[in-house]
């Protein structure tokens, strides 16, 4: 057995916890999660059933932890996971599944597929079968930073142009500061209007926040691609630059997998609960607008609908609160069907988006994605997270269809009311 491959049988068996085990042990095969899971649905190729995605795990499992397993395998009746076939499963496990846990609420005895999915990229990365893209992500996030490598020098010209530009004071390491607001890369480099749109938002609702110059960036890489001491490092990294500067809570922004890693992931990884506490922008702007902090005016007039990001809406449960904004604002908001907690996942997440050799199927699923949209003849589409944004805006540009999409913050700022107007809730 090569090197990599007992690392990765290692990872395997280190895997296998209480919940994995249980998981495995009262799958009844009924195959419903298949149904469940856009990758099965718009190819209709069994290999994307979700718990099958997880053979290897499950023969580890077996062979190591099952009294029939350990039976067969010492009597040369079933065969150890090899390095070719780990191999071949790395599509399945890193290309082919968004961890968008859709699968996991039809599931009848409860199994959570996606946990079980991170579980086995926890293996798989150990043993060398982890996808090009995800490594250089998770290189770059520990040594620079930020999976895109963003440096702080690029933030800062960011800040001051947003400045300059809206007349008012982004603050940085602002000690004592209510609030420490993080942010994806793809903010910085593809969406710095967001970073605007909190920051006149804010301003009008007299919140008081900073950015940190040690800990700005919001991705977790490690998560994606299943090194559990990356992820904890990183979010190590935002914990001292909270305790640093004192501040009460941390904003995960418009990036769903961020908001998982953070809010759901970070206390365990790091191994002790945060002195701060965590909410998304979405919770934070409808605590504004509840409290009358958030003055409006004029709504949107195009038939808007709203994307769900899975970790935001489905893993996060953050499903009331853009609806109360988004209420606002728009005069024709719709809902795609299956919206809310079985809404369907832009195809991008949990890595696959940092995967350039998933793009040929990720554009594929989308079509699930299409059907959503066609069935509610939407005029736009706003959304919470950059990552679906982007790839959002991809989908619809390769399936033809001009409908534009935005962030639910920027839509938000763009109906603030100005210095001396009135403005209605
Ligand atoms: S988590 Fe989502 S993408 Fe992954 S197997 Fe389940 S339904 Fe499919
Ligand atoms: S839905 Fe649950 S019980 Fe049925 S095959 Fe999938 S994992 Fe097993």
């Amino acid at each position: 057995m090569s090197a990599s491959l007992e690392r990765g049988i290692h990872a395997f068996k280190e895997a296998i916890d209480g919940p994995v085990a249980s998981f495995f042990s009262s799958c009844v095969h009924c195959g419903l999660c298949a149904h469940a899971c856009l990758f099965y649905t718009e190819t209709g190729d069994p290999k994307y059933t979700p718990i099958h995605k997880l053979e290897p795990l499950r023969r580890v499992w077996k062979q190591e932890y099952t009294f029939w397993g350990r039976y067969a395998r010492a009597f040369g009746l079933s065969k150890p996971v090899t390095d070719e076939e780990l191999g071949e499963w790395e599509t399945l496990v890193y290309d082919s599944c968004t961890m968008c846990g859709r699968c996991s609420m039809v599931c009848p005895v409860g199994n959570d597929i996606a946990y079980m999915i991170r579980r086995t990229r926890e293996g798989m990365a150990a043993a060398g079968h982890a996808p090009e893209g995800l490594i250089g992500a998770s290189r770059r996030a520990v040594t620079i930073g930020s999976p895109m490598g963003v440096k702080l020098p690029a933030l800062e010209a960011q800040i001051r142009h947003l400045e300059q530009e809206a007349g008012l004071t982004i603050p940085v390491d602002l000690e004592g500061a209510d609030y420490m607001c993080l942010l994806s890369s793809m903010e910085i480099m593809n969406f710095p209007e967001y970073i605007g749109a909190i920051a006149r938002i804010f301003k009008q609702a007299n919140v008081s926040w900073t950015i940190s110059s040690e800990a700005f960036e919001a991705t977790n890489s490690g998560i994606q691609i299943g090194v559990s001491e990356i992820a904890a490092e990183l979010v190590q990294r935002v914990v001292d630059a909270a305790e640093k500067l004192q501040v009460k809570a941390v904003i995960s922004p418009e990036c769903g997998h961020a908001y998982m890693a953070i809010r759901w992931e970070g206390p365990n990884l790091i191994g002790k609960p945060f002195s701060f506490q965590v909410m998304h922008i979405m919770e934070v702007l409808d605590q504004l607008r509840e409290e009358g902090r958030l003055k409006t005016t004029g709504k949107e007039k195009q038939r808007l609908t709203y994307h769900d990001p899975c970790q935001i809406a489905r893993r996060g449960g953050v499903l009331e609160q853009p609806r109360n904004l988004l209420n606002i604002v728009a005069e024709d908001f719709v809902e795609m069907p299956e919206a809310g907690k079985m809404n369907w996942c832009c195809g991008a997440g949990g890595g696959v988006s940092a995967n350039e050799r998933a793009d040929e199927l990720r554009l594929r699923v989308f079509n699930r994605k299409k059907s959503q949209l066609d069935a509610v003849r939407a005029e736009g589409l706003v959304t919470a997270c950059s990552n679906c944004r982007i790839y959002l805006e991809e989908g619809l540009e390769e399936y033809h269809m001009d409908i534009p999409v935005t962030g639910l913050t920027e839509t938000i700022a763009e109906h603030l009311v100005e210095e001396g107007e009135g403005g209605e809730r």
